[in-house]
């Protein structure tokens, strides 16, 4: 491959930044400094140094970010920091969230440049479980588990695919420290009546599961997701935090 594409995907910059890099002599492939942005390297074989630094060429980097809420989900925007920004120690470039969570939504995302595995993940016809856990207000109807279980009509053309809707007996119960401080602070604030639940979709509609409680009078209060297709949210992170991934356990958990 070029020189410059493989620097510049390995996060050096833009490909005219890499350029300047190369022309300032930073450069060396095999120990000689290498001006020319179009020489051919084997990203396998040649030692490429960058100010004295290893590029290290990878297809994919693959990282499990704990989203925290304010932050869109987005890998570019010209105004706003975006979760991709939040990956300080990206190597590549080209990296994207795999599917989306709300500016208020924390939990499990997880940030790669594998298009192939974003599609396994997120095509319709797929239906891989994406669990969240919730603190919801308002009184939560007899039938809300029913409905969740068959469908509900949220405004779209089709009912919702069916989901499990699981409503703990206390908050302790959700096994999540975060879901209890939201709770005791909701709680204490005294004005409505909460409850959490766990919910877990097949499919990723716009704001769906805020939908789908405002379907049955209840407003979601805090949402995060902990779990899509097997991954789960490691439980040492805290928002914000993010660890990378290695190819092998990807295969583990989504082959
Ligand atoms: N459902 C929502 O309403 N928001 C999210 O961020 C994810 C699922």
């Amino acid at each position: 491959m070029r020189l410059d594409k493989l620097i510049a995907d390995c996060g050096y910059g833009t490909r005219s930044e890499v350029k300047g890099l190369l022309k300032s002599g930073a450069v060396t492939v095999n120990g000689e400094i290498v001006k020319d942005p179009g020489r051919k390297v084997d990203a396998e074989k040649d030692v490429v140094l960058c100010r004295g630094e290893a590029v290290t060429y990878s297809d994919f980097e693959y990282y499990m970010l704990y989203k925290p809420a304010g932050i869109i989900t987005a890998s570019r925007d010209t105004k706003e920091k975006t979760v991709v920004d939040l990956i300080k120690s990206k190597r590549r470039r080209d990296l994207s969230p795999v599917g989306r969570l709300d500016r208020d939504t924390e939990g499990l995302l997880l940030i790669t440049n594998d298009g192939q595995l974003a599609h396994k993940l997120l095509a319709p016809g797929k239906h891989v479980d994406k669990v969240y856990l919730a603190v919801i207000s308002g009184d939560l109807s007899e039938g809300i588990i029913e409905g969740f279980k068959t469908g509900i009509d949220i405004g779209d053309e089709t009912l919702t695919k069916p989901a499990v809707l699981k409503v703990f007996a206390t908050p302790e119960e959700a096994g999540d420290d975060r879901i209890i401080e939201k709770y005791k602070m909701l709680a204490n604030s005294g004005e409505l009546h909460y409850n959490t639940v766990c919910v877990t979709l097949t499919e990723g509609r716009y704001h769906e599961i805020k939908r789908m409680f405002g379907a049955y009078g209840c407003t979601v209060e805090y949402l995060k997701r902990i779990s899509m297709g097997g991954m789960e949210l490691d439980t040492e992170l805290a928002p914000g935090d993010y660890k990378e991934i290695l190819q092998e356990e990807i295969d583990k958990v989504f082959l």
